[in-house]
């Protein structure tokens, strides 16, 4: 479809690009990108994109706007809390850009529904959910989709991009998840601006897929360092053994994960719940045959903790599980139950039969237990 009188004063300083231009324009026009995450990266990522014109954004979120959100995800203001993302998110991005379409997936990918969503789009990850990242890029090589990948951590990120047949996949480059070791933001912390120059990165490459100008993100791992201000890049190349794009693939449909771990068996895990922890710490005979391990950052434990727990950060664990005590059954113990499962993953591989840790973290134990105990709430 031609561009507008209206379009063509909006997207003026993109026409007196002459490498980008009115044809270029007009791709943007006609195109289709989804953004997985409305968050950290999706916000910048979707506002850019949206107003240099690209005629269709997807945005799929399932999660509610909350307060602490607001100091990275520039996407909402303080008036959103507590609205649907991906709709919160659809009316700001239409003011911002009433010629363009934005389409809400109020929704979870998962194996089921990945293949569908992504179907028709260029697609930039920005969760923060590994088992997502995963998901997303075999959904991308198997339907043979551009994908634009982004991780951040506390100070740091990372970007790359994947095109059909033009080079290396996300598996490529980290075959199996180190689920733990990138914890999510929620967990970790992040500084507010970091998000704002990885997504920028993704909604530039986007724009450069589209319309077929300059070199992407391919085969080149670009990091970025924001204490240091410094910008890094490792080339990688494809895998001939990549499980989903290699010579002989065993990825051939979505993978149905275990939700937010990894592919080790968690079936010998014991999973406690708040009530349950509290019962056994108050019986002598059980309490003796537990360890509490907490699993989260030392300035985490520092804040708050539970009464004779001992901190091992999730990230040590691996190379510190020498140090649980033999005969005991560990406890680990996070924020929200997702890094104590992790850390479950980690003991059962170094050969502890039946790790437990407190479902809901200590947030559950919060609510359910001691409502003195204080623990942020992300
Ligand atoms: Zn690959």
């Amino acid at each position: 479809m031609p561009l507008s009188a209206a379009e063509l004063s909006r997207y003026h300083r993109h026409l007196s690009l002459p490498e980008l231009g009115r044809d270029g324009q007009e791709r943007l026009k006609n195109a289709r990108v989804v953004v997985i995450g409305a968050g950290g990266l999706g916000s910048p990522a979707a506002l850019y994109l949206a107003a240099a014109g690209v005629g269709t954004l997807g945005l799929v979120d399932f999660d509610r706007v909350e307060l602490s959100n607001l100091q990275r995800q520039v996407l909402f203001d303080t008036a959103a809390i507590g609205r649907a993302k991906a709709e919160a998110a659809r009316e700001r991005l239409l003011a911002l850009n009433p010629e363009i379409s934005v389409v809400a997936h109020t929704l979870t990918l998962d194996a089921g529904n990945v293949l569908d969503v992504l179907r028709g789009y260029v697609v930039l990850d920005v969760t923060d959910r590994l088992t997502t990242r995963y998901l997303v890029n075999d959904a991308c090589v198997l339907l043979g989709k551009p994908l634009v990948s982004a991780a951040i951590h506390r100070f740091e990120g990372h970007a790359m991009t994947y095109l059909p047949g033009r080079g290396p996949c996300y598996r490529c480059l980290f075959p199996e998840a180190e689920e733990g070791v990138v914890a999510s933001c929620a967990e970790a912390g992040v500084l507010g601006v970091l998000p704002g120059v990885l997504g920028t990165i993704q909604a530039t490459e986007a724009i450069k897929i589209i319309t077929g100008i300059g070199e992407p993100l391919v085969g080149r791992l670009a990091t970025y360092d924001a204490l240091e201000l410094r910008f890094a890049e490792f080339p990688f190349t494809r895998r001939a053994d990549c499980a989903v794009c290699g010579e002989h693939p065993t990825i051939t449909a979505p993978l149905r994960t275990v939700a937010s771990c990894d592919t080790a068996d968690l079936s010998s895990v014991h999973r406690l719940t708040p009530s349950a922890l509290r019962d056994r710490l108050a019986s002598d005979g059980s309490r003796a045959a537990l360890v509490l391990i907490d699993v989260r950052d030392p300035q985490e434990f520092d804040t708050c903790h539970l009464e004779g727990a001992r901190n091992i950060p999730v990230a040590e664990l691996a190379r510190r599980v020498g140090e649980l005590p033999d005969g005991c059954t560990p406890v680990f113990l996070c924020r929200s139950g997702r890094r104590s499962l992790t850390a479950c993953a980690l003991a059962i591989r170094a050969g502890i039969g039946a790790p437990a840790h407190l479902e809901g973290g200590l947030l559950a134990w919060a609510a359910e237990v001691d409502p003195t105990f204080e623990v942020a709430r992300g």
